[in-house]
């Protein structure tokens, strides 16, 4: 049987040592370790890599620890605006939706589009519009409240500051999450989905749910989601960088993602990582941060989650 295996990230970020008390890091893990099994347990029933990713976002979103769903962070409107993609490494495949509210699971839309639209991206009132004609429930703000998300907020509220979930000047420790996974046929996938940025305006959108720069899946190379400085990550087509070097360079996974997460992200300025897979379900997940929230399950016997570097 071919190897198969998941790997996921809840954000790379610089996390206070001192804020992570022993329950919290516990919260942490065993929410890491709940979306992991998630994915970890379709693909050793014969399930899709496709499939896979989607289970395992879910459960990150439906997680108020992450930056994603239900944990998503506030905007300048005090609001909540989501952003996620989906991509199927088999037939290159992707949907992707941004600037949504009030969705449980922005991955299932970004789903949807793909499989229910002819697009592959919708934003805004139209991704909206088009959730309305598939008779999702929208859950009310009370939904998406968390205290600590507000104080975040509220501490840069009516400035003209903006703040990654996982900036150097706090605690904030949340991020975008992700998941990638190779399947028993071979077939790889990518997940990726965000609430974005602290105090963000003007209809922001991050790398997350842009195809090639925040989520990137194609069998010939590998399944990538990106968590970091979305701008940079944006500016880089760090996913698909990635895979371009596997492609041109024949460089293995591993190599091209430290490449691109050591070297070529840091030139132009950009912090975060990634996770990565490719279609022999060898994983990378390298960071330029102290730590990134991340888990990686394998039929090879890998099982493990971590946080700090
Ligand atoms: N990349 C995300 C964004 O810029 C943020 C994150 O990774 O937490 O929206």
């Amino acid at each position: 049987m071919k190897t198969f295996s998941i790997a996921i990230h809840g954000g790379a970020g610089t996390l206070v040592k001192g804020m992570m008390t022993p329950e919290l890091e516990a919260q942490y893990k065993a929410a890491l370790k709940g979306a992991l099994d998630a994915g970890y347990y379709l693909l050793e029933n014969g399930g899709t890599a496709l499939d896979a990713v989607e289970a395992s976002v879910k459960v990150l979103e439906d997680s108020p620890l992450f930056n994603a769903g239900k944990g998503s962070v506030f905007t300048a409107t005090e609001s909540h605006e989501m952003d996620a993609s989906i991509m199927d490494g088999k037939t290159l495949n992707a949907g992707a939706v941004s600037l949504i509210t009030g969705i449980k699971n922005p991955v299932c839309l970004a789903r949807d589009v793909m499989e229910k639209s002819e697009h592959v991206f919708l934003a805004g009132e139209g991704a909206m519009q088009f959730a309305k004609e598939l008779n999702y429930k929208l859950e009310d703000a009370s939904y998406f409240y968390d205290e600590f998300r507000h104080n975040q907020w509220l501490e840069i509220k009516d400035t003209d500051s903006f703040q990654l979930d996982h900036s150097t000047k706090k605690d904030s420790k949340f991020g975008t999450v992700g998941a990638v996974a190779c399947d028993q046929e071979g077939n790889i996938a990518a997940a990726t989905s965000t609430g974005g940025m602290t105090n963000k305006k003007w209809g922001r959108v991050g790398d997350s749910p842009m195809i090639g720069a925040g989520n990137y899946a194609n069998n010939k190379t590998c399944a990538i989601s990106c968590t970091g400085s979305g701008e940079f990550f944006i500016r880089g087509v760090v996913a698909y960088d990635v895979a371009c070097l596997m492609e041109h360079k024949g460089m293995s996974v591993k190599e091209a993602s430290e490449e691109v997460i050591n070297k070529r992200i840091l030139e132009i300025g950009g912090d975060g990582g990634l996770i990565a897979v490719d279609a022999k379900g060898n994983i990378a997940m390298p960071f330029n941060t102290e730590g990134m929230y991340r888990g990686q399950k394998s039929s090879i016997g890998i099982d493990e989650v971590s946080i700090y570097g």
